[in-house]
């Protein structure tokens, strides 16, 4: 059987996969530095013997195994968060302990265990094949955790690279991940006239115009609307400046932004009408914006982002998901848990932005990521290595994906 071939092989590379974990995990990746552990992947994509492996010029690794007509992707991003206060940390975030079954480290669950999963899926496809009709390319992708999807709108609109559907190696306790919440930065600023401190009747000061906003959206959070899947959205304001010639005088400037977390309904065109729709910001005349960040790499690179980053979910009926529940069935000969994160990932652009069709599967527990607890099990590790594998194989016997998305 099928199921019983990935599974040997995978459990014959289980030491390989925990040295490439650890080693990974030994050398820090933060946003913006991953030149090193790029490097080192890429040597070992070689070594697994991938077909092909290239970095984009944005500094993302792609290992492609196959050839055939159908891309398919498997996505996994190298860079993590800081490693914050030293002292809360029982191990060394950089060095990749191994202890009764669990790897430790910063990165262990979001997301170099995952990366490792998947690149070694490979070595499993080079034994039992690649479906004919499919190529397969494993993408250890930068800088996600700033802005998640960055780097997939590079992928797509300047290196031409559009897969037809893409498994994201984020942490999910093994679970089939099918959408998460989306968000949106909104700056509102509302301008005035300054005068002497002495005469404030003489000016019109912007934070007074912008109280009444900050308010309104005080008194907007308990009443957003809830959905079936994501519950309540949430709002709130998080920073506040004003700007004025001086403390002497009154302010000409004041703005705020806004954390706004969408629901299902919601849109970029649905969230700017509705602060647009307050009255106190049609009485200040407030303007409404979402930021554009530019982002900058340590090499130079920059990148301007949108400040939206969709809600995105997928049917249980898509034909995608319909596959990865299939492979968990075959592979493992019981039932998978679908689920929707927490956290966004690189699926807000992926899916929703350009509504590739997505899912998730990763070792490791969400709770984990972040924390200074990072860690995964190398049980964890060896399951997702069959599960890439049985997806890919599942895959290459779905043939009626047309223009379904
Ligand atoms: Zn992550």
């Amino acid at each position: 059987m099928m199921n019983q071939i990935i599974k040997d092989i995978a459990m014959n590379l289980t030491n390989e996969v925990i040295d490439f974990t650890r080693e990974t995990i030994a050398i820090p990746s933060i946003t913006g530095n991953e030149g090193s552990v790029i490097e080192r992947i890429k040597l070992e994509m070689e070594k697994i013997g991938y077909d092909k492996v290239w970095i984009d010029d944005m500094g993302n690794l792609f290992g492609q195994l196959g050839s055939g007509e159908r891309l398919l992707a498997i996505d996994g991003h190298v860079d993590t968060v800081e490693v914050g206060n030293l002292e809360n940390w029982n191990h060394d975030p950089f060095k990749g302990k191994f202890e009764n079954g669990v790897i430790y480290g910063r990165g262990a669950c979001d997301q170099k265990g995952g990366l490792a999963s998947a690149i070694y899926s490979g070595k499993i496809l080079k034994e039992i094949g690649v479906p004919g009709d499919i190529t397969l390319v494993v993408v250890a992708s930068i800088q996600e955790e700033i802005y998640e999807g960055l780097n997939w709108q590079y992928i797509i609109k300047e290196d031409r690279i559009k897969p037809e559907a893409v498994v994201l190696t984020e942490p999910s306790s093994l679970n089939i991940a099918i959408g998460h919440r989306g968000r949106v930065d909104i700056k509102i600023r509302t301008t005035g006239i300054s005068s002497h401190g002495a005469a404030p009747e003489l000016g019109d000061n912007a934070i007074y115009k912008i109280v009444p906003i900050v308010l309104d959206i005080q008194g907007m959070d308990s009443i957003l609307p809830v959905d079936d899947i994501f519950g309540k959205a949430n709002i709130s304001v998080t920073d506040i400046r004003s700007t004025s010639p001086s403390i002497n005088a009154t302010a000409d400037s004041s703005i705020i932004h806004v954390d706004r977390r969408l629901n299902q309904g919601d849109s970029l065109e649905s969230i700017i009408s509705e602060m647009e729709g307050l009255d106190s910001v049609k009485t200040a005349e407030a303007k409404v914006f979402v930021p554009e960040h530019e982002y900058k790499s340590k090499n130079g690179f920059v990148y301007p982002i949108k400040a939206y980053y969709p809600t995105w979910c997928m049917e249980e009926s898509h034909p995608l998901v319909q596959t990865a529940i299939k492979a968990y069935q075959t592979q493992f000969e019981k039932e998978p848990i679908l689920y929707h994160w927490r956290f966004s990932t690189n699926g807000a652009a992926t899916k929703g932005i350009f509504n590739i069709p997505t899912i998730g599967f990763g070792p490791g527990y969400e709770k984990y990521a972040h924390t200074p607890d990072d860690q995964v099990p190398v049980e964890h590790l060896v399951k997702a290595m069959e599960f890439y594998t049985s997806f890919v194989k599942n895959w290459g016997n779905f043939k009626g994906y047309g223009s379904i998305s």
